[in-house]
């Protein structure tokens, strides 16, 4: 699709469209050997090389291994997880959003998109993706809990309808996996929560087909969902 210079860089979030002029005075944005200067010519995205290298794709969709101590919103106080994004993400349109929320204190898989349409795929009470948390737990298991989580019958306080089956492995007294196809709000502690006991460490393994262990904390890359 063909798209004028300027709006092509403002949608990516390099420059606004009025800046954009003096953006092309500063950078070097090229089709094959030829430099642009007109903010109004219409091009292929495809095309384009931005100081040699391509440009930010038009969609963008990564997994982040999110640290601890980041929040998942774009509006709270605090560090929000967007600051580990390359700051001109920043002013993308549409914006980039993470699919789904960890609590400020979970750390591991998420997915961060602007395909608002893919988001909403990804989080839908009917997509049924697993998800895969360890745990650490306050307390011993008592060791009726895989049963309770497997049955389907769990019902979170303040819910009326009970969890779907989820899948508990003990790694050791106080240490489990766990597989859960929802995403309710802070759904694992709050299980823990109603078997009488409490979450002091989350982590998010994986999201699907997806997991973090060749990512640090903080760092991300670019998945194909498509
Ligand atoms: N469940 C929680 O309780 N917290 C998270 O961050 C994710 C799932």
């Amino acid at each position: 699709m063909l798209k004028r210079v300027d709006a092509l860089l403002s949608q990516l979030g390099y420059c606004t469209r009025k800046d954009s002029r003096r953006f092309l005075r500063k950078n070097s944005l090229t089709i094959g050997d030829e430099e642009i200067r007109n903010p109004a010519l219409k091009v292929k995205h495809a095309d384009l090389k931005l100081n040699g290298e391509d440009l930010d794709p038009l969609k963008i969709v990564v997994l982040m291994n999110k640290p601890p101590r980041t929040i998942c919103s774009h509006d709270d106080a605090g560090a929000l997880i967007y600051g580990l994004l390359p700051q001109r993400w920043q002013y993308r349109n549409p914006k980039v959003s993470t699919v789904g929320r960890l609590d400020a204190d979970t750390t591991g898989a998420i997915i961060l998109t602007d395909d608002g349409a893919l988001n909403h795929k990804l989080t839908s009470p009917r997509s049924n993706i697993p998800k895969v948390y360890e745990a650490v737990l306050a307390q011993e298991l008592n060791g009726n809990e895989k049963e309770i989580f497997a049955s389907g019958t769990l019902i979170l306080k303040g819910e009326d309808k009970p969890c779907l089956p989820a899948v508990l492995e003990v790694i050791d007294d106080t240490k489990v996996r766990l597989e859960i196809v929802e995403g309710k709000y802070h759904q694992v502690k709050r299980m823990f929560a109603a078997v009488g006991n409490k979450v002091i460490k989350l982590h998010r393994v994986s999201f699907g087909e997806f997991d973090v262990k060749d990512l640090e904390e903080g760092e991300y890359k670019f998945i194909n969902l498509d």
